[in-house]
């Protein structure tokens, strides 16, 4: 077990568009590099090492405790993740990583202020809601209007000029998850993003959707939403499954819900954040880079710790065991912790645009931003499809090694929202994957908090990513190039 001083603390999105984790699985055919052996062959003493190490006593869940319970949520713009930054670059020093440092990132900066939601008709009873991130305010004394209830974007173009006046609900019910298709978030979250441009085209005053999540305790979800290039703006905000379905059902009787939405949000000048970066130097290709990481901004509610403060804290670790075991590998690991991926993504736009130069060198660029549940393996995705079966093959063959954590499966597809800016550069771009079925449960809501982090689970991630870390920074090919250089 590591411990740390503890005087840090005073030293101190959107994109998610495609169906999560809907890939293509890849066939796990081991892979021989030059020479002929199997990687996982050559690494396998020393994986062994590396996830007996990791589960034995890291310092993962202490380090999400000191993010999640002194800092908290971390929202762009705010002073927390401000402090945030600071705390990481911090622990990263005092963990003896090289070359720790923060680049610089605008961020957009959205304040929530007050903001409630009470049904007047046919009683009065405030709501469970949540503003949505990037929305406008209401005037000071609220808007009042009856509700119009839509499941989706059908029914609203078939109430079409019904809507005028009303504030629109989209109660879209989301799929619950399945192993086989995963959540239905990827469908659900359009009403979110652009329920409110769709209600404002026919004369709507406010749109409330029902929030992104199959399951709830009458917990409200928020998360981002943008107007595009519509003319008017309409105030909008999540409200829990519950509230959205007895709204639906007082329609459905023909009983008139009226409601008042008072918000104060509103958009302030753009904020300085940062992405940092720390370096486990390699040692013999030290300009070759695995990037590993996660987002260190989250919503303004909750913890962020699933979201994405478990992720952060995933790739702060895994070059911490790796360094503690003195394994440095011939190629560099780079851990970004990446700002505003929740509020526009800007910390991972910036990351490619700053590093453009760099970017035929990054061997793997890995991202863990799906919670910490327990590990179940990574999906390879790259623009180069040759270089992308390649490099799922070889992966099939590596995460053999992670078979006693059970993060064997391999997938083509979707990756991370931070690195793919890095996609069109051509680099191989991983997800670190889990178990998600309870993911969209707490996502981007108050409970959002470190007990929903199994420490056990955590470990089992930290292992997992410094493994395949090691392993890419070390092997003697490049990841996702033909064997016989
Ligand atoms: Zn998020
Ligand atoms: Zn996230």
């Amino acid at each position: 077990m590591y411990r740390r001083s503890t005087q840090y603390w005073w030293t101190l999105a959107v994109v998610m568009a495609g169906p999560l984790w809907a890939q293509t699985r890849a066939s796990s055919g081991q892979v021989a590099p030059a020479g002929g052996t199997p990687i996982a062959e050559q690494y396998k003493g020393v994986a062994k090492r590396i996830i007996d190490a990791t589960l034995a006593g890291n310092d993962a869940y202490r380090k999400l405790e000191e993010l999640c319970d002194d800092i908290g949520h971390r929202l762009a713009g705010s002073t927390q993740l401000e402090r945030a930054t600071q705390w990481a670059a911090f622990a990263l020093r005092e963990d003896g990583q090289e070359d720790v440092r923060l680049e610089p990132v605008t961020v957009v900066h959205w304040v929530r202020g007050n903001e409630s939601l009470t049904m007047t008709q046919p009683r009065d009873v405030p709501l469970a809601m949540l503003g949505l991130g990037g929305s406008v305010g209401t005037p000071p004394e609220g808007i009042s209007a009856v509700v119009a209830t839509v499941r989706n974007e059908e029914e609203l173009d078939a109430l079409g000029e019904g809507a005028r006046g009303k504030i629109v609900l989209f109660n879209h019910v989301m799929q619950p998850y399945d192993p086989e298709h995963g959540s239905g978030y990827g469908q659900a979250v359009r009403y979110r993003g652009r329920g409110a441009r769709m209600a404002a085209k026919y004369g709507a005053v406010a749109c409330l959707v029902r929030s992104v999540t199959a399951t709830s305790l009458r917990s409200p979800h928020t998360g981002g939403m943008g107007y595009g290039d519509a003319k008017v703006k309409i105030p909008a905000a999540a409200v829990s499954i519950e509230d959205a379905a007895m709204i639906s059902r007082l329609q459905a009787r023909g009983v008139p819900v009226v409601v008042t939405l008072k918000m104060e949000a509103k958009t302030l000048a753009p904020a300085q954040s940062a992405n940092v970066i720390a370096e486990l130097r390699g040692s013999t290709w030290p300009d070759q880079i695995v990037v590993i990481g996660g987002h260190l901004d989250s919503w303004d509610v909750g913890q962020g710790a699933h979201d994405d403060g478990g992720g952060c804290v995933t790739a702060m670790e895994a070059i911490n065991v790796l360094r503690r075991l003195e394994l440095i590998p011939k190629r560099t690991i780079r851990v970004v912790l990446f700002t505003n991926e929740e509020h526009g993504l800007s910390g991972g736009r910036q990351y490619a645009k700053d590093h453009e130069d760099e970017l035929p060198k990054h061997v793997a660029a890995i991202e863990s931003d799906g919670g910490t549940f327990r590990p179940i393996g990574y999906s390879v995705q790259c623009a180069d499809e040759k270089r992308q079966q390649i490099a799922a093959e070889q992966m099939g063959d590596i995460l053999s090694l992670l078979a006693p954590l059970g993060a064997t499966d391999v997938v083509t597809g979707y990756s991370g929202a931070d690195i793919s800016p890095m996609r069109s550069a051509g680099v191989v771009l991983m997800g670190h994957r889990v178990d998600m079925s309870k993911y969209f449960d707490y996502h981007h809501t108050h409970a959002d908090t470190l007990d929903k982090i199994d420490p056990e689970e955590l470990s089992q991630n930290v292992a997992a990513m410094a493994t395949v870390a090691y392993v890419l920074a070390d092997m003697p090919g490049r990841l996702g190039e033909v064997a016989q250089r």
